[in-house]
């Protein structure tokens, strides 16, 4: 197992639509462990495989530190079947650093994909479960929170990005 560099916005790859996986080989099941020990040294509660660099859709969550009665999954080419409810929730990003934003969410979401042993399973979810997978599948799609907010919003954090950009080159 290996940690992972995490993608920082504004890196392309961040932007881009991740493609399904079709064959659930060695390196794949070897980029789950690495995405797993990178969320997990990262203090993270999800992370989908573009934020590695990665353009498939994968997605590890752990949500267990905010609900302990869940615990550690993988999921392949996952897609919400079924969702109720909508919600402002406060999130945060790995590839968006020092950025907390209110984001509309589903409240509860159902979920089927392929686990890393190659079979279909559904997943439900509530509250942390359910925003957790929506945040990572909005990764799946090329979308960051910084998209989900008013274009105020993501202009005072790209205004804040480039200038400790500026900071770091001139230093
Ligand atoms: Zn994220």
């Amino acid at each position: 197992m290996a940690i992972r560099e995490i993608l920082k916005y504004p890196h392309p790859l961040l932007k881009k639509r991740s493609g399904e996986v079709d064959r659930i080989d060695g390196e794949i099941k070897r980029l789950i462990q690495d995405m797993t020990e990178t969320m997990y040294d990262a203090g993270g509660v999800g992370l989908a495989a573009p934020q590695v660099g990665i353009s498939r859709r994968i997605l590890v969550i752990d949500v267990s530190p905010i609900d302990p009665e869940q615990r550690l999954f993988a999921m392949i080419n996952p897609k919400i079947v079924w969702e109720e409810g909508e919600i402002d929730h406060e999130e945060g990003c790995l590839s968006v650093p020092d950025c907390l934003e209110k984001v509309k969410r589903k409240e509860k979401v159902r979920v089927r994909g392929i686990s890393p042993e190659g079979d279909e399973v559904e997943i439900s979810g509530e509250g942390i479960l359910a925003f957790a997978f929506q945040h990572e599948m909005d990764h799946l799609d090329g979308v960051l929170i910084l998209d989900r907010v008013s274009p105020l919003k993501r202009d005072i954090y790209r205004r804040k990005v480039k200038k400790e950009r500026r900071k770091e080159e001139t230093a």
